[in-house]
This record gives C-alpha cells, structure tokens and sequence, in this order.
C-alpha cells in the first residue's frame, strides 16, 4: 500500500521536469500564494487587497520586467519575493501606469532596474515628493510591518520618459508601451504584450469602483482608451485596481459612463445647476461600487463632456 501511495508523487515529479523544457518554466512547483495569478506563460499578475494596485511580473530569458511596484512598500517586497520564486534573474525593468504613490513608492526595492514612464510621470512625482516631504516618515509610524518595509526608502523617479509610444523588447518578449491621454494622471501607460495577448490597463477604468476624475481627466478620453485597448483584442485584462478579467472590463466602463453622461444631461436639460445635480444624481445600478465618495468628480466630468461650464 505505501508503494501505490507514492506513486502520484512520483508522476508529479515527473511532470514538472517535462514542464521545466520551457523557457519562463522557473516557477513550476513553486507556491506563490492565492494573490498571484499566471495569465501566460512566464507572465503574472500579483494582484493588490481589495482595491489595492496590481502589478505585473514578466520573466524573459535576459530578465524580469516589472509592471507596477505596489499600492505600498510592504507590497512591494511581497512582489520582490514572488520574483525570487519564479526566477533567480534580476529584474531589469519598471514600467509604470501611472507616477501616483499607489504604484511607484516601491521603486526602490528594485533597485538596478530601469523605470520607465510616459512623458510628465517624474514631474507628477517631483510635485507629489515636493507637496509631501515627510510621507515616509509618517508611513514608518504606521505599523512596525510598514517601518520595516521603507527602511531603505529611495525616491526613484522614471529613468526614461517617452512620449506616445515606445517598445522594449528583452529575452523573447515584446512589451508596447501606449501613452493614454486624459484618463486618469498625468502620464497614464498601456502595457500590451502582443504575443501573449495580455494589456495591463492602467487606471483608465477600474473594477467595482467610482473611480477618481480629476479636472484634467474626460470621460471621451476614457472611452477612447477602452476603445484603444479592447481593438488589440487582448485574452486578459489587468486593470490598475480590481480583479483582472477580460475586456468586459471596457464594457461595463461604457455602460457605466453611457447611464451617467445620460441621467446629467437629464438633469441639465430640467436646468439644474451643477450642484444641484451632484445632489439629485441617482446611480443606483451601481450603488455596490466602492468609492462612491468619488461621484461628484464624474458628475462634473459628465457635466463637462456635455458641454457644461464649470
Ligand atoms: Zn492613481
């Protein structure tokens, strides 16, 4: 009875080894945690609590590709360790979404990689640093978890900046760089692997979540980034925040702002005024959303799309 009671382990054994002949296969075997998904292969999605940022990581045979370094520091390292797991090869780039703290307080835990960003991602965090000079300070006295997690802290702005489009290519992979418009920051990034037809979505929409629409952000330019992002016709979709899925992702986005941008210009068309209309405006559909604090800036971003001074 104990033979037959090995054998399974036996076949398993065997199984990995046929499995490790694959290139990005390092990570075969190894538990890597109910938070970490793998999309392809050599590619995953270390996913944030609750509506904590996701970051991807990309093995390739000259090293790993890091997309996002956590909503914060203690993430951060968690990331760092999921990377040792699957690899022993250091990671050489950063790409990130968005410049806002929730993505890029992690730089320096990488350190040795080349950040990269679109044009005006170091400003947003000169001006973040600047407008925040003792956030570290304050986050060490968080927790001991957290204290231990910044000890170490570096302000690591992007080390390249492109504008519009860029491509990194290393180890096998091609990675294309897509600079989204009026989204959601300054300098928001479309990271789309065309091989594996994976997009990492930034912030331009989130999932389950009012998401934040600052003045500089409108709601055509959001569309026109769902639009942008669901012709390349990805099998996942990895959102800034929320659970990574498909390109239902961008349609339910749609749907979201179509009811929206249609209940404000009811209540333009009745000659309410702008605060009047933050308090009137009813969504119940999507009342289970988090962050509804966050309603009136899409109020105003649909009053503006249709018109309406501010
Ligand atoms: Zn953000």
């Amino acid at each position: 009875m104990r033979l037959m009671r090995i054998a399974p382990a036996v076949l398993a054994i065997a199984g990995s080894i046929v499995l490790g002949g694959s290139p990005f296969a390092q990570g075969v075997g190894q538990d890597l945690g109910p938070r970490v998904k793998k999309l392809a292969e050599g590619v995953y999605v270390h996913t944030g609590k609750g509506f904590d940022s996701n970051s991807g990581i990309i093995l390739t045979d000259e090293g790993v590709i890091v997309v996002d370094t956590g909503q914060n520091a203690i993430e951060s390292r968690a990331i760092m360790e999921t990377v040792k797991k699957l690899t022993t090869m250091p990671v050489k780039f950063v790409i990130d979404t968005e410049p806002h703290n929730d993505h890029t307080t992690g730089h320096f835990v990488f350190p040795g990689a080349i950040v990269v960003a679109a044009a005006g991602a170091g400003d947003s965090m000169r001006a973040a640093q600047a407008a925040a000079p003792n956030r570290i300070e304050t986050l060490a006295a968080t927790s001991p978890e957290m204290k231990a997690a910044v000890a170490g802290y570096k302000f690591v702005p992007p080390h390249i900046e492109y504008r519009d489009k860029t491509t990194i290519t290393l180890g096998g992979r091609t990675l294309e760089l897509m600079y989204m418009k009026g989204v959601h920051s300054e300098a928001d990034t479309a990271v789309w692997l065309p091989q594996e037809r994976v997009v990492f979505s930034a912030s331009a929409f989130v999932v389950d979540q009012v998401n934040i629409l600052r003045p500089f952000v409108t709601i055509p330019d959001i569309l026109a980034a769902g639009k942008m992002m669901k012709a390349l016709n990805p099998q996942h979709v990895v959102p800034g925040h929320g659970t990574p899925s498909t390109t239902k992702i961008f349609d339910d986005g749609e749907k979201y702002y179509a009811l929206l941008t249609q209940r404000v210009d009811a209540l333009m068309k009745q000659g309410k005024s702008l605060d009047d209309i933050k308090k009137d405006l009813k969504m119940p559909e999507y009342a289970s959303w988090g962050s509804q604090d966050r309603m009136p800036t899409n109020v105003e971003a649909a009053y503006r799309a249709l018109g309406g001074r501010i």
